[in-house]
């Protein structure tokens, strides 16, 4: 064999959309019906390898290897929790990581946390990847994969992945595009109802509006976790950009538009923002607005001397906000015992210095 070999571009096929994938498989000698038994493969058996494409001929199989892979995602850390979530460590081409979990919930539903950022560049105080910096943008298809390893691993197990929420590293309307285009695979591709997925913001004014003029039927959070300016700027300070009345007008403009409830999340930080005032506050900026508050209490990170509200002060923040008509949940942190919050797993290997 001559050194022209080495030159060959490995193709992932999960770049390929379906006419790419009927090129690139007719460009391998092969015939073009091929090309359908390998879609069929990749997204409806949901194979991980080449080789269980059990009814394409050795010598494609043989040429497919050389020439192609299925994802370009590199695991370097796998954990699971007591508590059934798992959570993946990769490492991307370039060396960047990034992290998603797996939630299985008792009612049979399987949500993929993904991740839209390696890094954020929003700098949230209490957030473990926003005390870690930017590192770029992921592409759509590296969005899109980390929920389909999910898939194939769940569709061995005879499962399926049901839901997904943009709610891993990063900020999904800072990277607005690959993160719609993101969605628009795991629809089409994985077949994942638009109900199904969920993408939260930190409250960027104008991609809220624009993504509410895409006649999506996906979901859409809006962390909030403060309702005075000063203290969320402090916080998030993104707030100094769009402030809560500019993020409010926006998602009164997303209500109008799309009929849809928006979910506001509450990180519940012990004397921050789970007082009396603060909820009467909250009720009163949300009352007449079609949503739901979702609270969680804060996960500790390494970077922050916040913690986590007490489940008592939590019910009773609920109750305040009820007596102005605005409903909440207290979501249960998950994956404690491996730290399942955003970011945290790359911070955990990185202090013991396992990644090279
Ligand atoms: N960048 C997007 C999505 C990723 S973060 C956003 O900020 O909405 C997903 C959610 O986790 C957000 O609501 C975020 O505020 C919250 N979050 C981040 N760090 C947290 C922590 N330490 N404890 C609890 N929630 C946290
Ligand atoms: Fe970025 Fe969201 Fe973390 Fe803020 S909370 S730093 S926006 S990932």
């Amino acid at each position: 064999m001559d050194g022209s070999h080495k030159d060959l571009k490995i193709v992932n096929l999960y770049e390929l959309g379906r006419e790419e994938l009927g090129e690139f498989v007719f460009g391998l000698g092969e015939k073009r019906y091929r090309a359908q038994q390998i879609w069929g493969w990749m997204y409806e058996q949901r194979v991980d390898r080449f080789e269980s494409m059990s009814n394409l001929p050795q010598a494609t199989l043989a040429r497919l290897n050389e020439t192609a892979t299925l994802g370009s995602l590199e695991l370097i850390v796998r954990q699971h929790s007591g508590d059934g979530t798992e959570k993946r460590l990769y490492r991307l081409h370039d060396g960047q990581l990034i992290e998603s979990v797996l939630m299985p919930y008792d009612d049979d539903r399987m949500t993929a946390c993904i991740s839209s950022q390696a890094g954020c560049a929003m700098g949230c105080v209490f957030c473990a990847t926003g005390q870690m910096g930017f590192g770029r943008n992921l592409t759509a298809v590296e969005i899109f994969e980390q929920a389909m390893i999910f898939a194939r691993e769940l569709a061995e197990r005879g499962q399926r992945l049901s839901n997904i929420v943009f709610m891993g590293m990063g900020e999904p309307f800072h990277n607005y595009d690959s993160s719609l285009e993101a969605v628009r695979q795991l629809m089409a591709r994985l077949k994942i109802g638009a109900r199904h997925i969920t993408i939260s913001t930190v409250g960027l004014a104008p991609q809220i509006r624009r993504f509410a003029d895409e006649g999506l039927q996906v979901k859409l959070a809006v962390s909030l976790h403060k309702t005075e300016d000063e203290q969320r700027s402090a916080l998030m300070p993104v707030n100094k950009r769009w402030n809560i009345d500019e993020l409010l007008d926006a998602c009164r403009y997303y209500v109008a538009q799309t009929s849809r409830r928006i979910t506001f999340e509450w990180a519940a930080i012990a004397g921050e923002n789970d007082t009396d005032a603060e909820a009467q506050r909250l009720g009163q900026l949300l009352s007449g607005l079609l949503c739901h508050v979702n609270i969680i209490p804060l996960n500790p990170t390494g970077g922050y001397t916040g913690v986590p509200a007490h489940s008592a002060r939590i019910e009773r923040f609920c109750r305040v906000l009820r007596g102005y008509g605005v409903s909440s949940t207290v979501r249960v942190r998950r994956g404690l015992d491996i730290d399942a919050g955003c970011g945290q797993l790359i911070t955990a290997v990185m202090q013991k210095d396992q990644v090279g």
